[in-house]
């Protein structure tokens, strides 16, 4: 297979770029807007662009969207060319996935979320892994299936059961693939399709995201090789968790930059609460360019304390 052309809404894939892609399912909270903050630096201290993209295919909230860009814009970030959008882009998921069926790469699974928690794993495929039950169905068992009604989602027919990546703060990373999902069964692209494809067109060489992530990342990078497609660098960076060490939440406090304007923070203070916790300092993020290093950066979660979510310039 080659490489799929760029179409014509994306950034042209020259220089390289960094990007940031958030979910518009609310407003983004201090552990988001500390990722989006590092992608950037990432990005820009390498003199990459910087792409915007909306992964607005699931959990969308009406407003979200435009409040993500205005708090993004607000603490310095900038981004070049139009902000994309995934569902813009249904056709050329669509065309991935026609590529991998016709290379045989490609199978439809019937199981339900249940069936697939309750089978057990594979005998030697990866902890968790989808345990291959649809993988070798009959074409007449397939017809039984779609007959009783069920909804089929597409999956890859991986030959791989691990992949390795190279991430700039973990090293070498090597994780589970399984035959994962390509096209859900309500129809819509998954994730980790969408992702792969629209990094590679969008000219995104450097990937910097949550390392909530970076279980999932050898499965991209193992399907960008299938698809012939770059695959970028990564820097899966640590999140921020309460002191209960699970990930931010809005019932923890002030967490949004709308909550810590509410009371009285400006956003020079919220950027320099995020520089702090990155053990550097500054009020807006180019201030933090000069500087930058990443191998300087926290390796551990960011663990923010009630203190810290009370306002530093007092509350109402
Ligand atoms: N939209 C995804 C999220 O908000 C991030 C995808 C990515 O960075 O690869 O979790």
């Amino acid at each position: 297979m080659t490489v799929m052309p760029t179409d014509s809404a994306s950034v042209p894939p020259t220089a390289g770029a960094g990007r940031y892609a958030p979910s518009p399912s609310g407003d983004l909270h201090l552990g988001n807007l500390r990722t989006a903050l590092l992608a950037w630096l990432f990005a820009r201290s390498t003199g990459r662009r910087f792409v915007l993209r909306i992964d607005d295919l699931d959990r969308v909230r009406p407003g979200a969207e435009q409040r993500q860009l205005s708090d993004l814009a607000a603490l310095g970030l900038d981004w070049d060319g139009p902000v994309l959008h995934q569902s813009d882009r249904l056709h050329r998921y669509d065309e991935a996935v026609d590529r991998l069926t016709a290379a045989g790469l490609t199978y439809e699974c019937f199981c339900t979320r249940r069936e697939i928690q309750q089978a057990a794993t594979a005998p030697h495929g990866p902890q968790g892994a989808y345990p291959g039950t649809c993988r070798d169905l009959t074409p007449a068992e397939r017809e039984e299936r779609r007959a009783a009604g069920r909804p089929g989602a597409l999956r890859l027919r991986s030959a791989r059961t691990d992949f390795e990546i190279t991430d700039r703060l973990h090293g070498k990373y090597r994780g589970p693939v399984d035959d994962l999902v390509l096209r859900r069964g309500d129809g819509l692209p998954a994730y980790n399709l969408t992702v792969v494809i629209d990094d590679a067109e969008h000219g995104v060489d450097q990937v910097v995201r949550g390392d909530d992530l970076l279980p999932s990342t050898p499965r991209q990078a193992y399907l960008a090789t299938l698809l012939d497609l770059p695959v970028p660098e990564y820097a899966h960076v640590p999140l921020v968790l309460n002191t209960a060490g699970q990930r931010l939440a809005k019932r923890d406090g002030a967490v949004t930059l709308a909550d810590r304007r509410d009371r009285g923070d400006t956003v020079r203070d919220v950027v320099g609460m995020l520089a702090a916790s990155l053990g550097s300092s500054g009020g807006r993020a180019d201030e933090l360019l000069t500087g930058f290093d990443p191998d300087r950066l926290p390796r551990s979660p960011w663990i923010l304390t009630p203190d810290s979510l009370v306002s530093t310039a007092g509350g109402p």
